[in-house]
């Protein structure tokens, strides 16, 4: 069975860029008869918030894709939130050899990536003093566990994918090194991962000042579009204008076009 997921993270509102992924991967899933799968990753306790959540069950709910999975925030959060699962990640990275304690701090590393300081001090995870990274030259030494205790969403995401069984990602060009880490991170566990031929990344969207949405903080909520029938259908418009060249109002006409993200191989 094939199957994909819509993964976000609910540390913010979801601006257009954010429902563009969404449409993508029902899109995918459609036509593939895939599994599509909603997976809200909230692992930052700190930034994750009620609103963002229920923000998400409202945009998919607008646009009428269904998902499996939760159905609405009390269900979530109750059974479904990566909270819950704290410990279970943590358990899992005992299980992997490739990773040491660094203590360094934002400043101390400043602006260059981190060069893997820490390798040889033998730290262990000591809460907000140390966190675990990956012993990975080409990625930079991704942190895998955080100070504040939680997982990073490097490691998170991919327990997550690797028990949902994943098949396919379909994710904004902005995750793609976050792709190739959890792929890395696949390989070191000695598990078999999503491979290039089966990982999408689209491109993002630009606000006006030409900065990426995904990573512009003041990318505004773009459920108030999706709230009247007019202003849905101008989104959608908008997205086939963007994927595919031809404006097209409704997703269920937009499903029945060939897809047009290309896989990474
Ligand atoms: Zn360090």
């Amino acid at each position: 069975m094939l199957k994909t997921r819509i993964a976000p993270t609910p540390n913010g509102h979801y601006h257009l860029g954010n429902i563009y992924n969404f449409i993508y991967t029902a899109w995918w899933a459609r036509q593939n008869q895939a599994e599509l799968h909603l997976r809200i990753d909230d692992h930052d306790f700190q930034r994750s918030k009620d609103i963002f959540i229920e923000e998400v069950f409202d945009a998919l709910n607008l646009l009428e894709i269904k998902t499996l999975g939760p159905k609405n925030l009390g269900d979530f959060k109750k059974k479904y939130s990566g909270q819950l699962k704290r410990e279970h990640y943590r358990k899992k990275l005992d299980e992997f050899q490739s990773k040491f304690g660094c203590d360094c701090s934002r400043k101390d590393i400043g602006n260059l990536p981190y060069q893997g300081t820490c390798l040889q001090k033998n730290f262990s995870f000591e809460k907000m003093k140390t966190c675990l990274r990956f012993d990975c030259k080409k990625f930079h030494y991704p942190i895998l566990w955080r100070k504040e205790d939680i997982p990073s969403y490097q490691w998170s995401s991919l327990i997550d994918d690797l028990e949902l069984g994943t098949t396919h990602l379909i994710r904004g060009e902005d995750l793609q090194e976050s792709s190739y880490i959890q792929a890395s991170l696949a390989r070191e566990l000695g598990v078999n991962f999503i491979t290039p031929d089966n990982m999408f990344h689209h491109s993002l969207l630009v606000n006006q000042e030409g900065e990426k949405l995904s990573k512009s903080n003041k990318a505004s909520s773009a459920l108030p579009l999706l709230r009247s029938p007019d202003s849905r259908r101008d989104v959608i418009r908008h997205f086939s204008k963007f994927a595919l060249g031809v404006e097209i109002d409704s997703l269920e006409e937009l499903f029945q076009q060939e897809y047009p993200l290309k896989t990474d191989s």
